[in-house]
């Protein structure tokens, strides 16, 4: 099994970030202290993240992420409505 799907069932097939359920097919790999800047590829540096949270992270470093997300209110945990567990 590769990484990637070990770490996605792992994290019971959500985005590590917004929580949202992702199709296996839309599932990438965030490197959280990202490669470009001399982060590993071990699993405790790896999340699954959708698409969409990959393109605007990309290569920013831990601390401008965590910044990123925690300015986000649709991305904190409990504040999703019940059709966005259907639409996901
Ligand atoms: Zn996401």
């Amino acid at each position: 099994m590769k990484q990637s799907e070990r770490l996605f069932f792992q994290q019971g097939q959500r985005c590590f970030f917004c929580d949202q359920q992702i199709p296996p097919s839309e599932i990438s790999v965030e490197h959280l202290h990202p490669l470009s800047k001399g982060g590993s590829k071990e699993d405790e540096n790896c999340v699954i993240c959708c698409r969409t949270l990959n393109l605007i992270l990309g290569d920013l470093s831990v601390k401008e992420k965590l910044r990123v997300i925690l300015l986000q209110p649709t991305f904190r945990r409990g504040d999703r409505q019940e059709e966005d567990f259907l639409v996901g």
